[in-house]
């Protein structure tokens, strides 16, 4: 949404709790990249603060009230602060709706219920860890293997997750899972470049590769972590 805003000539501040951008879910290495980019296209970037609420009158927004105590002038505001599972309707259905419906390896939350989607949180058996995806392929590939169990198969679901974004100019894939604490290694093309391959590891294993500006080269190493995963 910045890089677009900003793309059209329209002022952007961009705003987060986090240190840098997206380095929550990606890193420090590829928070601190994002971060330097979306200084160099003239975003105001307000990182580290909490918005505290927004002021306006007569039903319009004119600015957004930080935790700082400052007042941004907006005229127009982008909320993207996540989403939550609308389970509601299902409490005292006896599922267990923590954080979605939660289902085991096969999308199964009890005998003959299966959830499907951005709502299911299931076992993924091979990283031995519960997830819940929120994005269409993962709608997708879900709902396949639902079916699949529906109609008498056993399939574990096992995927391996991907998503990319573009940023103005710059091309990110993202293969594979970027959990907190993961170390970051360049290992093809580098930084100055504004072209690299970043394979990711955690306690020794690899869990990811993201590719920036190579995406074929970010596709070669997936293999590497489907291996390294098992699925
Ligand atoms: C603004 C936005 C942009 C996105 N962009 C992307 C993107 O670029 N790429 C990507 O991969 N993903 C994107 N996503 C995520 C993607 O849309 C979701 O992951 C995907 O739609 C999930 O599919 P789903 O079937 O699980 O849920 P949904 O598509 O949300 O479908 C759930 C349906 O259930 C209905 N429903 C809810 N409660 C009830 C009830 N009690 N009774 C009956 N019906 C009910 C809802 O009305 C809805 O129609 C985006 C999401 C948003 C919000």
């Amino acid at each position: 949404m910045a890089a677009t805003g900003r793309g059209m000539g329209v002022d952007v501040t961009l705003v987060g709790l986090g240190a840098a951008v997206l380095a929550d879910q990606l890193g420090d290495l590829v928070g601190g990249m994002l971060t330097r980019l979306h200084a160099e296209r003239a975003v105001r970037l307000r990182l580290g603060v909490a918005v505290e609420g927004l002021s306006g009158s007569g039903g319009r927004v004119s600015g957004v009230r930080l935790a700082s105590g400052e007042l941004l002038p907006a005229e127009t505001v982008v909320v993207a602060i996540g989403s939550r599972p609308a389970t509601g309707w299902l409490h005292g259905s006896g599922l267990s709706v923590r954080d979605g419906v939660r289902c085991d390896s096969r999308c199964r939350a009890a005998p003959g219920v299966y959830a499907v989607g951005d709502l299911a949180s299931w076992h993924h058996e091979k990283l031995d860890r519960r997830l819940r995806l929120e994005n269409r392929t993962n709608a997708v590939e879900q709902a396949q293997i639902v079916a699949a169990n529906l109609l008498g198969e056993d399939r574990p679901y096992v995927p391996l997750p991907y998503f990319w974004t573009d940023q103005y100019d710059t091309k990110i894939q993202a293969h594979g899972f970027f959990p907190p604490g993961a170390r970051a290694d360049v290992v093809e093309g580098d930084l100055e470049q504004n072209r690299f391959v970043a394979l990711y590891h955690l306690e020794g294993k690899v869990t990811g590769v993201l590719g920036w500006n190579m995406a074929k080269a970010a596709r070669l190493h997936r293999g590497r972590v489907a291996d390294a995963i098992g699925v």
